[in-house]
């Protein structure tokens, strides 16, 4: 019987095993290992329940415009264990001192409709201008890639870097806007430009298109939210694979120390001395250890790898009692733009933003530090990291209350960033595995970092693998 490996019990080497799983249920005679490292799986996906409380250390939700994650969780049969955000949406941005809400029509960052652009006090009336100039800037030609800031800047001007892509859009990848890529990390704005010209008239001719267009929901599906996540906490879904996938061997506490190859057959050694052999290796650790991992079999991949930088991140969930909490916590949270030099980057108000996260006399929210940007706050000791967002949340929201709890989960050099000409080494990266039959890779660091696009890329990637092994000759 062929054997495939999986390295790494994140959400990507999970898709991929669940993908396997289905082949194997349909008769495909195949033996697959899923090793981790840690004692848990689910890499990045970490949900701890304590207390009625739900704390989410890593993701706490997933976009649904992508469908790799929605149909993961219809195929699982966790339909209905999904959970939409509430009602009362609105994100605010800490400026000057102020929360100011995003204006109505803002779609990403791109203004479409124009009173309320025009009434809000988050531009300055040269930004609201320079933003303008948007619906007249010819289109750039070059295929080059660029970088958030650049781009934004091109369009809409400098505010806009700084009060909206950097804070809202860089944000998400804890990056530095300067050094993003625009093409790895929002392609469909480079398509709009392309097609429209303008990002405004792109973005109110899309959602003219979307009106006049009956909603007809797929069936079985409902429509959700934008974003979504699990009655139990992400954890769900990892625990919900792992029980459905009762033909792969899932063995934690397998860290691998060494990947080596001779003739067609691959060679996995653990830090315990074990050595396993498989046919196929689907190698899905962050960017750094495949680097470590490959250096002996495809070194060539192992030193583009090693170039991808990481940054560290930290967030501090607190819990506090509802009675006398002195916010009325209306909306999802705010974010902070660089420019204002605080020690936050932003606070999720939890309990607000989803529906069972805290009992209804709590309160939950989480608070993140660090980042491209300001990276040393989350490298400093916890106790210290605690106290640096209590004294903010004072200071911004006026939080004069102690929390009951305050938990610190620190992500150090772990979170990817996708720095400008970042496709031409995943093409490159793509290329090389060519000339390394039975050697596949999958994970964030290749073609998303959010969980749809992970799972997306296991499956893409086990799909590749099942080819690979049913096109082996047969002894
Ligand atoms: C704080 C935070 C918040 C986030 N929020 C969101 C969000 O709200 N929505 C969203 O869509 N995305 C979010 N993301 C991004 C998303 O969670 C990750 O990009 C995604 O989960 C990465 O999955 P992965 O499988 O590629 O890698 P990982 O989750 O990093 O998994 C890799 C696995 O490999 C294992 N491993 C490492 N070394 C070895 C070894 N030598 N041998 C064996 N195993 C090894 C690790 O232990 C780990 O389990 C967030 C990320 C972070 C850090």
């Amino acid at each position: 019987m062929r054997h495939l490996i999986i390295i790494g019990g994140g959400i990507a080497g999970l898709a991929a095993a669940h993908r396997i799983q289905n082949s194997i249920s349909q008769g495909n005679a195949l033996k697959c290992t899923v090793l981790e490292a840690s004692g848990r799986f689910g890499g990045k996906i970490h949900t701890e329940r304590r207390d009625d409380f739900i704390i989410e250390r890593g993701p706490d939700s997933f976009i649904t415009q992508k469908p790799a994650a929605l149909e993961l969780c219809r195929q699982l049969g966790l339909a209905d264990r999904i959970v939409g955000t509430r009602k009362n949406n609105k994100t605010f941005i800490y400026l000057n001192r102020r929360m100011l809400t995003l204006p109505d029509g803002l779609s990403l960052m791109v203004p479409t409709k124009f009173l309320p652009f025009i009434t809000t006090r988050l531009f300055s009336w040269p930004g609201k201008i320079r933003m303008g100039f948007d619906l007249f800037l010819p289109r750039r030609r070059s295929k080059r890639d660029e970088s958030l800031a650049g781009f934004v800047r091109r369009r809409f001007g400098q505010e806009a870097v700084d009060r909206l892509a950097q804070p809202l859009l860089s944000g998400i990848y804890s990056s530095d806007p300067e050094k993003m890529s625009m093409q790895a990390t929002f392609p469909r704005f480079l398509e709009t430009e392309k097609k429209y010209g303008s990002l405004i008239l792109g973005m109110l001719a899309g959602k003219k298109a979307m009106l006049a267009r009956k909603p007809q929901a797929k069936p079985g599906y409902q429509s959700f939210t934008m974003f979504v996540t699990l009655k139990n906490g992400m954890s769900e879904l990892v625990e919900t694979l792992i029980e459905q996938c009762p033909d792969i061997e899932f063995r934690a506490h397998a860290p691998i120390t060494r990947l080596a190859k001779s003739g067609q057959e691959y060679t996995i050694t653990l830090d315990s001395g074990e050595n396993l052999t498989a046919d196929a290796v689907l190698v899905a650790t962050p960017a750094n250890v495949t680097a470590k991992l490959t250096q002996e079999t495809a070194p060539e991949i192992a030193e583009k790898l090693a170039e991808v930088p990481f940054v560290s991140t930290a967030g501090v969930v607190l819990g506090y009692n509802r009675e006398g909490f002195p916010h009325p916590l209306k909306g999802f949270g705010f974010v902070v733009p660089a420019t204002e030099k605080r020690k936050i980057t932003a606070c999720t108000w939890v309990s607000s933003k989803f529906p069972c996260r805290a009992p209804e006399d709590k309160v939950l929210l989480r608070a993140f530090v660090g980042g491209a940007l300001n990276e040393p706050m989350a490298e400093q000791e916890p106790e210290q990291i605690v106290a640096d967002v209590k004294s903010e949340l004072r200071d911004i929201m006026g939080l004069n209350v102690e929390p009951e709890f305050a938990h610190v989960f620190q992500y150090k050099k772990g979170n990817v960033q996708y720095r400008v000409h970042h496709e031409d080494m995943v093409a490159a990266i793509e290329q090389d595995l060519t000339q390394h039959p039975g050697l596949f890779m999958a994970g964030s660091a290749f073609k998303g970092v959010g969980i749809p696009d992970c799972i997306a890329h296991g499956n893409q990637v086990a799909d590749a693998a099942l080819e690979y092994l049913t096109g082996l000759p047969t002894d």
